[in-house]
Formats: structure tokens, C-alpha cells, sequence
């Protein structure tokens, strides 16, 4: 380690870090110019009460000197605002995660990231819930066993959908949805493994290729055309990562397939739904991806609804906090994003607020509850059940 005398204090160069960050990160970040708009539009420097900010570019030139960066880099939640707004077009989530890379091969983790690996390592998911148990959220649904039979469609369920008797009945909701449109659709129930978003984003990359190797060859061996995750975290790797190592179906997060179902005339809404509804854009979903007209489109497609936009929607929607893993750990802050969120939709005079993702849908119940916000969190699929008339 090479150690620069300053004038005002000694800083530690690490060669070894900046030779990491610079190989992990296609040398965006030589483009900042250090504008400081990553940091100004950061909605954890936001929060209440005022505390260390996570200071987006300085961390980022210290990765890239060599310093070793600041550890408020784990509570990034992945939302992506900055990357957005940022004039130079600098990949900062990317460069964050390979930043948490450095710091796992250097055996620099927080505790609850750790848990979440060894979790997933032992139980194929990040909550550490029995592998065994994952197929249960179907209960008395008759599903078509995908492992052994073939279908044209693959329902990717995910962990917390599999697990979370909220979720449960978002994915039973889906699973209706397609039996209604006549989908030849099947499940991996039990045998289903995690998507790997978690051990992405915690940086872990050297069990993320053997993570995703395996996966693809799971995948690949059921011979569907089609995978259709329910999470927005699921469907962004399966899109961006999972071809280079082989996938060889079509990804369609659900949202957009509900979107085709109702285009091509599949789903018959036989129910009038008279609701006032808000809906907020996952990040992994709309910044990520830019799908942001499929599930209003599939809002306005139902008789009754009522779309009432949030002052920050599409591009600008606030993030319910849970990227990066950190709907797994602790909320440092006496506020939390999603306190925020929940705050903003109320105010749209919306009587719910309808979502597709389990993460922001777990989020929100607890915040319509702190914040006695008057409100029904919804995710479509649920909405679509009842338009249906498919739910229970
Ligand atoms: S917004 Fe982009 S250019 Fe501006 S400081 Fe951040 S990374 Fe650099
Ligand atoms: S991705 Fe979101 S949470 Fe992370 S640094 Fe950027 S704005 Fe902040």
C-alpha cells in the first residue's frame, strides 16, 4: 500500500482497489465532473433527522484514487435517481456494487449482508425460510408441475412472493389470472431458486456466476419459451444478466404480459372495480427498464378505475427503500423513504395504492400503518383479480 503525505492529513492509496474499481466499471467514472448532482438528488439525504449523507460522488473519486470509500456505500438502496439525473451518464449503481465487490473480497461486510448470503447459500433464498416450504403459497391452486412437464410459459414466483402470506396472494392472484386466460403456464414449486438479485447486489459476484450458471441450465432444461417473473429485482437480472450466460427464453415481467393478455383480447373484465387508485413505479421496473405505460394501460383497460398521478411518478418516483437489499436490514433512520412515498400518494386523495413489486407492497403496509395514512396498498395483479372476478 503506497501511503501520500498531504498537507493537512495522511490518506491511504490502496493500488488494489483502484486497479478493482477500475476493472469492474468500464471507467465511467472518469467521466464525472464532479457536478455533485448525485448526491443532491440522493432521497436518503432526504430523511430525518439529519445524518451522515451518503455523499454519492465522493464516494465514487474515492474508489477511483484508490481511498477506501466511505461504508455508507451498503445503504444505497439501487433506486437509480442518481444515475438519472446524472449529466455524464456515469453507470453509479453499477459502480457502487463493485465498490461492495471490493469490499466482500476483502472480507469488509456488514453483518445483516452476510446473513443474506449464507442465507440464500443454505435455503435458496434471502430470508433464510425452508427450501422445502417454497412451494406451499400454492396451497389448493392445481398448478402444472413445469420440472417435469412441458409448457410454454415458466412462472417464475420469486422468495419473497413464495414465503410472505401478503405476497402469497399476490402470486395466487397472478396464477388465477393466467388459468382464466387459458395460459399453458407451469411453476417449479419447491425446486424454484432464487433469482441471485440479492447476491448481485451485495456484491458477491464470484457465487453469482455460479449461481447463474446453474440457474440457466434449471431454466434452460424445462424448454419453455417464456419466463415471467413476478418481481421487478427478478425480471431486471433475468433481462440484463442472465443472457450472457446462456438463457435462451423470452423475459416478460408480468405487467407487461398483463398488458398483452388485455391488447390481444385474453382477459375479459367482467367486474366493475370503483376505485380511486395511485400507482407508483417500481425503480427496478420503470428507471431500470421503462416500463411505465403497461401497468396504467392495464388500469385504464378496467371499468370504475379512476388513475390519480403522485407528484413524483415515472422517472422521478421516490423509491420505497428496499433496493440493494435493504428491505432485508435494519432502517437506520428514524424516517424511512417509504414513509415518504406513502405520505405523497395520500395526497392524490387515492384510496389505494396499487404497485408490482413485493418489495415496495411490504414497504407500504408498514407505512400507510406508521404514517395513519387512510390507505389500501394494492398490487396489480390484485386489482385484475377482482376486475376478473378470479379472486377469492
Ligand atoms: S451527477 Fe454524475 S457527473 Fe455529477 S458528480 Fe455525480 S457522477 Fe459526477
Ligand atoms: S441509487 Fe438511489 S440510493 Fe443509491 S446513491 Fe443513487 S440516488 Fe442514492
Amino acid at each position: 500500500m503506497r501511503v501520500i503525505k498531504m498537507t493537512e492529513k495522511t490518506i491511504q492509496i490502496d493500488m488494489a482497489l483502484r486497479e478493482h474499481f477500475l476493472s469492474k466499471t468500464t471507467y465511467t467514472p472518469s467521466e464525472c465532473y464532479s457536478c455533485g448532482t448525485c448526491t443532491a438528488v440522493c432521497p436518503h439525504n432526504e430523511l430525518k433527522p439529519e445524518g451522515e449523507k451518503l455523499n454519492v460522488r465522493q464516494i465514487l473519486h474515492q474508489a477511483q484514487i484508490g481511498v477506501e470509500p466511505d461504508s455508507l456505500v451498503w445503504e444505497c438502496s439501487s433506486c437509480k435517481l442518481c444515475e438519472v439525473r446524472c449529466p455524464r451518464e456515469v453507470d453509479i449503481v453499477d459502480n457502487f456494487i463493485a465498490i461492495r465487490n471490493f469490499q466482500i473480497e476483502n472480507r469488509r461486510i456488514p453483518g445483516e449482508f452476510e446473513n443474506i448470503l449464507w442465507n440464500i447459500l443454505e435455503e435458496s433464498n434471502p430470508m433464510g425460510e425452508a427450501k422445502a416450504d417454497r412451494g406451499k403459497w400454492m396451497k389448493d391452486l392445481d398448478l402444472v408441475d413445469a420440472n417435469t412437464n412441458q409448457v410454454e410459459v415458466l412462472f417464475f414466483v420469486g422468495g419473497p412472493e413464495s414465503y410472505d402470506g401478503r405476497l402469497q396472494e399476490v402470486a395466487r392472484d397472478m396464477a388465477r389470472i393466467m388459468q382464466k386466460a387459458g395460459i399453458n403456464f407451469g411453476v417449479l414449486g419447491k425446486s424454484e431458486p432464487t433469482s441471485g438479485e440479492a447476491v448481485k447486489e451485495a456484491g458477491e459476484q464470484a457465487y453469482l456466476e455460479i449461481l447463474l450458471k446453474r440457474n440457466v441450465e434449471i431454466f434452460n432444461k424445462t424448454g419453455e419459451q417464456a419466463i415471467i417473473p413476478l418481481s421487478p429485482h427478478a425480471y431486471d437480472i433475468f433481462k440484463r444478466l442472465y443472457p450472457e450466460y446462456g438463457l435462451e427464453m423470452e423475459v416478460i415481467h408480468y405487467t407487461e404480459f398483463l398488458d398483452a393478455m388485455v391488447r390481444e383480447g385474453k382477459l375479459k373484465f367482467t367486474k366493475k372495480v370503483d376505485l380511486e387508485v395511485t400507482y407508483h413505479d417500481p425503480c427496478y421496473l420503470g428507471r431500470y427498464n421503462d416500463i411505465y405505460e403497461q401497468p396504467r394501460d392495464v388500469l385504464r383497460a378496467i371499468d370504475g378505475i379512476t388513475l390519480k398521478e403522485m407528484e413524483n411518478s415515472k422517472e422521478n418516483a421516490i423509491c420505497c427503500g428496499g433496493g440493494g437489499n435493504k428491505i432485508y436490514t435494519d432502517i437506520k433512520n428514524e424516517e424511512r423513504l417509504s414513509n415518504v412515498r406513502v405520505i405523497e400518494a395520500g395526497k392524490t386523495g387515492a384510496s389505494q395504492i396499487v404497485t408490482s413489486c413485493g418489495y415496495c407492497i411490504q414497504n407500504f403496509e408498514d407505512s400507510v400503518k406508521t404514517t395513519n395514512t387512510d390507505m389500501e396498498v394494492k398490487d396489480l395483479a390484485e386489482i385484475v383479480a377482482l376486475a376478473l372476478g378470479v379472486r377469492d
